[in-house]
């Protein structure tokens, strides 16, 4: 009976209704629903036990997207208490600075010039030693701690242009930012607040957003895209191409560059539909006055093809792989010293 409602009670707010029928507009509203369920006497007999058990479930039902019913199982103890063990360990990490960051140089095609760097995360954990964002990344944005490690990120960004500055060093650096860190209110003023600090001006710092972050049209992304364009900062969508809507972000958000994803570069040399693909990106960049920066480039033979199209910044392991800021700084030294 109970799960028969509850079923019934899903479907419903799988349909749109508007909140009052006699207004001529035609928005609709949708309503998600999660649902924690424990059962008398087989989960527990006691109240409270009961109502635990059931907000356990909720919190499960949540973290893995929502939207749904979960019965109370004792399994659920297990993949909760690991999640809980792992929320804790992220915490820690942004107070006592285990997240740092990597530079991965991005270079002019042409000449092999480092135009700027790629900030990349690296969360130096006290027993797991140094981890890539794949092991943690989504863990960052289930536990809404996204703001939080970009905020992180941007102090010792914006220190290490300042460092560079001094020692005489043009770069920027490029941030990468979930959508998500853009719905909190102060993302923009924060920013701004980073530069006028660290002395160091708008157009040292790019951010790039991902294409499969947009699509869950966090609120106040626009805004605050705007917002920080309008300080002078450089922004782009990265791994274009793998989203459901490139185009329309194109249309919609105010980027400068595109990124193309490196699932597009990987047989670029001898792949007809890659090719294709990426002529259609440069043109539309081209058509669209925007810059364009190829990633995951490997090979030489993919620097030449990107180059002979017409594309003229790249990055990728051929060229050199993410690095600590001592060693990002000693291939600007042995560049300065080589001109
Ligand atoms: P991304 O921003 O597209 O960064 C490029 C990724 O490709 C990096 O992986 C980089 O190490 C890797 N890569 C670069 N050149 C090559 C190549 O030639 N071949 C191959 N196979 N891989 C290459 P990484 O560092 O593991 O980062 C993965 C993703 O995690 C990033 O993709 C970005 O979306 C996300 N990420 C990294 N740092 C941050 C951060 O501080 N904040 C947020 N929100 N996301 C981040
Ligand atoms: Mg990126
Ligand atoms: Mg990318």
């Amino acid at each position: 009976m109970v799960r028969h409602q509850l079923d019934s009670l899903m479907q419903m707010c799988e349909r749109p209704f508007s909140l009052d029928e006699n207004t001529a507009t035609d928005a609709k509203i949708y309503c998600h629903i999660s649902v924690g369920v424990s059962y008398f006497p087989t989960n527990d007999d006691e109240v409270t036990g009961l109502l635990t058990k059931a907000e356990k479930a909720l919190h499960y039902v949540k973290q893995q997207g929502g939207d749904d019913i979960c019965w109370y199982d004792t399994a659920i103890d297990e993949a909760t208490a690991g999640s809980l063990q792992l929320e804790a360990e992220l915490r820690a990490a942004t107070t006592e600075n285990q997240f740092v960051p990597y530079y991965q140089p991005k270079f002019e095609l042409a000449t092999g010039i480092i135009i700027g760097f790629e900030a990349l995360v690296r969360w130096q954990h006290p027993t797991r030693g140094l981890l890539k964002p794949i092991h943690f990344i989504n863990a960052i944005i289930t536990h809404k701690l996204s703001f939080e490690l970009f905020s992180h990120m941007a102090v010792q960004i914006a220190k290490q242009l300042s460092t560079w500055q001094q020692q005489g060093f043009c770069q920027h650096i490029c941030i990468n930012a979930d959508a998500a860190e853009f719905s909190h209110p102060e993302f923009s003023e924060m920013v701004s607040n980073l530069l006028v600090q660290h002395r160091i001006s708008a157009h040292q710092l790019h951010i790039e957003v991902t294409e499969s972050s947009l699509i869950q049209r966090h609120a106040n992304v626009k805004k605050q895209l705007t917002l920080l364009k309008e300080l002078g900062i450089c922004l782009a969508l990265d791994d274009f191409g793998t989203g459901y809507a490139s185009l329309s972000y194109l249309q919609e958000y105010p980027f400068d560059f595109i990124k193309i994803d490196k699932s597009f570069i990987s047989n670029i040399d001898t792949d007809r539909t890659q090719h294709a693909i990426v002529k259609a990106i440069l043109d539309l960049a081209m058509a669209l006055d925007m810059q364009v920066v190829a990633e995951g480039i490997e090979t030489e033979q993919q620097r030449d093809v990107l180059l002979k199209m017409g594309c003229q910044q790249g990055q990728g392991y051929w060229f050199g792989k993410p690095v600590p800021a001592e060693a990002a700084t000693e291939m600007l030294i042995q560049q300065y010293a080589a001109k």
